[in-house]
């Protein structure tokens, strides 16, 4: 039996537009073709992510960017065949009698290509500032209001070492240990998974969504290129390791 054979529904939990597709894209696409219900948790609008240069690069820093993030995100997850999607802090996934919480993009350095540091200067509202049983209790309020049959996110290193992908990592865990959600990290070494999956067939689909992240990235070919101008492959196989 496979992990995914008793799985009828899964919440991915991911910091910033974007990584749903980048890291989980095929994946989604994937679990959507097998009639799985799949629900997409985002922590912060990726505020302080860098701007392609282009017709969008006005907008770096600015509340116009968070808006056009909100939007790319939007058309990224229907690309996805993802139509149920919910911010963290805001209900359902703020803890019960709370006012609504923005939790913001904590930014990051490079501290060598392929992993990545914090930022030199965070702000308050940054996600990593906030104490992480408080982000965790908005985190179960979801999980009690979907009860999903598994979450899905970042391994312990957040894929890259984003200091953002690493607290929700830490958050993920501590909210499913509480509700007893069974939770799967995704991992980029076949050694390391309880299951392989080569997706290949959703290439055209993740290209779509990934399309709509244009203040993000552009697609050329089969590679992703980062504001910055960093190259990667589009990442077609993954794996699940179950914790
Ligand atoms: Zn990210």
């Amino acid at each position: 039996m496979t992990l995914l054979d008793t799985v009828s529904s899964v919440l991915l939990v991911h910091a910033h537009p974007d990584d749903e597709t980048i890291t989980t894209g095929a994946l989604a696409a994937e679990l959507v073709s097998r009639g799985i219900r799949v629900w997409l948790l985002t922590a912060t609008r990726g505020e302080r992510g860098e701007v392609v240069p282009g017709p969008l690069t006005a907008l770096e820093g600015t509340d116009a960017l968070t808006r056009e993030r909100e939007i790319e995100l939007d058309r990224a997850a229907n690309a996805l065949g993802l139509t149920e999607r919910y911010w963290l802090g805001e209900d359902p996934a703020r803890a019960p009698g709370l006012p609504p919480r923005r939790y913001r993009d904590s930014g990051m350095t490079w501290i060598r290509p392929g992993l990545a540091g914090p930022a030199s200067d965070v702000d308050a509202a940054a996600l990593v500032r906030a104490a992480p049983a408080d982000t965790a209790a908005d985190l179960i309020a979801l999980l009690s209001h979907l009860n999903p049959s598994l979450v899905i996110s970042y391994d312990n290193g957040g894929g890259y070492g984003h200091p953002d992908h690493v607290r929700m990592h830490e958050v993920a865990v501590a909210a499913t240990n509480f509700t007893g959600t069974p939770f799967a990290e995704i991992v980029a070494d076949p050694g390391e998974a309880d299951e392989w999956f080569a997706l290949d067939r959703h290439l055209n689909t993740v290209t779509a969504a990934l399309s709509c992240h244009a203040s993000q990235l552009t697609v050329d070919g089969a590679h992703i290129v980062h504001s910055g101008g960093q190259r990667e492959p589009i990442t077609m196989s993954m794996g699940l390791h179950r914790r």
